[in-house]
């Protein structure tokens, strides 16, 4: 499947060209029809997933369909914290790039010019506000937002709004809000009191799960940051020095599985390349005596990662990140089954730090990072690019409509 088949408009799939989306994921797959039959949805699913796009994508293309010439406020998104407001805010600077649709992100915690400025956007008018519960309250008690127009509502996060005691906020702010709208609900987890909510507040919703498996326990995951070539150094020393017995590396492509087995061979380990070019027979007899430990390294794509079911893997490493999140939870979860306890290394360089982030944001939590051997020389210093890290811009070209400057301000002094 691809982002053609859902039928967007050209200037949107100008924005997820520029954000170097191919592919919908299952998330988006599932929920952008929904979205676009104008049907409310209850989703459960986790950061790391795209629910952002999910939702945004089918929004951003439905208020280009309106063609309308005046800018009226469409949707409304509530999130929980000021954090996941600013990245929604830039997702959808990105995707709605070449689009001209503007957005506004308003959230407490601010100075006194943030918030002036935030009241002045909104005087300008958008599309698009992405608001945190408290802060929203407090200009609907000011009179300062139309919400005529509106005919989206989204709840991101909806179970940490709660956690976080939102729930009357979000009954008071849906009173102010017209009756006939499509409401969206997200949520990483669906506990009773969301579904109390969501019975109060959507229309025959159309439910969608998308079930993400966690990591086991008993996993030590670290991350080593590396440059590309002191990846085979640092492969080559914990393959010596650590006290491993039996273990699979994951490489990107059949090349680099084929080159890293060749160069560990030349430095005398017993490794086995195992790939989709060698013949059932061969993958059959190298996995045999993996499993038998007769073979203590293993190298392999992302086909070794699903399926394959082995006691007693000491040790993975990704000497590529993956490039989905969900094939790190697979690669890792090779080691430490049944309740056993495994180390789970990952090679990141500076190109693999968005998949990095992407990962951790899947798992929500950092992994720890652990120091170079000083043998190597020295680690490189990477900024931690956040996820919401702007997309290369292409050639720049006319808007349809124009972004009103005091939106971009208030992005940039907030
Ligand atoms: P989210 O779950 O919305 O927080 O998204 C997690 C990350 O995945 C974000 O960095 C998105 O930019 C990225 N992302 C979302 N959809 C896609 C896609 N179809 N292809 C590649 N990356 C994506």
């Amino acid at each position: 499947m691809t982002f053609d088949d859902f039928d967007f408009d050209y200037e949107l799939l100008d924005g997820l060209h520029a954000m170097g989306f191919e592919h919908p994921t299952p998330i988006q797959a599932q929920a952008i029809p929904v979205v676009l039959s104008h049907k409310d949805l209850i989703a459960c699913a986790q950061t790391g997933t795209g629910k952002t796009a999910a939702y945004l994508l089918p929004i951003l293309n439905k208020i280009i369909s309106a063609h309308s010439d005046q800018r009226h406020l469409n949707t409304l998104i509530l999130s929980p914290t000021r954090e996941l407001a600013i990245q929604i805010d830039q997702q959808i600077e990105g995707l709605g790039y070449f689009t001209g649709i503007s957005s506004i992100a308003i959230y407490g915690g601010g100075d006194g010019a943030a918030w002036s400025q935030q009241r002045k956007a909104l005087a300008e008018g958008s599309e698009i506000i992405i608001a945190t519960p408290g802060r929203l309250i407090a200009l609907l008690q000011m009179g300062e937002i139309n919400f005529k127009n509106l005919q989206h509502l989204v709840l991101d996060e909806a179970d940490r709004m709660l956690d976080m005691g939102f729930y009357d906020d979000i009954i008071r702010i849906i009173g102010y809000l017209p009756e006939k709208r499509q409401t969206l609900l997200f949520s990483a987890t669906m506990p009773p009191k969301i579904r109390t909510l969501a019975n109060n507040i959507l229309h025959k919703p159309e439910q969608i799960n998308i079930a993400v498996a966690q990591p086991a326990e008993g996993i030590l995951q670290q991350i080593y940051f590396v440059y590309d070539e002191q990846k085979i150094g640092l492969l080559k020393h914990i393959l010596r020095e650590g006290n491993f017995t039996s273990i699979i590396i994951f490489a990107s492509t059949k090349e680099n599985v084929k080159k890293l087995n060749d160069e560990l061979i030349r430095n005398r380990l017993n490794t086995k390349a195992f790939h989709s070019d060698l013949p059932q027979k061969e993958r059959e007899e190298i996995l045999r005596e993996f499993k038998n430990k007769t073979l203590p390294i293993l190298i392999g794509t992302d086909i070794l990662a699903r399926g394959i079911d082995v006691e007693g893997i000491s040790l993975v490493i990704n000497f590529n990140v993956p490039h989905d999140p969900e094939d790190y939870i697979h690669r890792i979860g090779r080691t430490a089954r049944a309740d056993t306890t495994g180390t789970a290394i990952t090679f990141v360089n500076d190109k693999e730090l968005r998949k990095l982030k992407a990962i951790e944001q899947m798992i929500g939590k950092e992994i720890p990072r652990v120091s170079l051997p000083t043998a190597l020389g020295a680690a490189p210093e990477f900024k931690h690019t956040t996820l919401s890290s702007k997309p290369k811009r292409k050639k720049k070209r006319p808007f349809r409509r124009n972004k009103p400057s005091t939106t971009s301000d208030n992005k940039s002094k907030s």
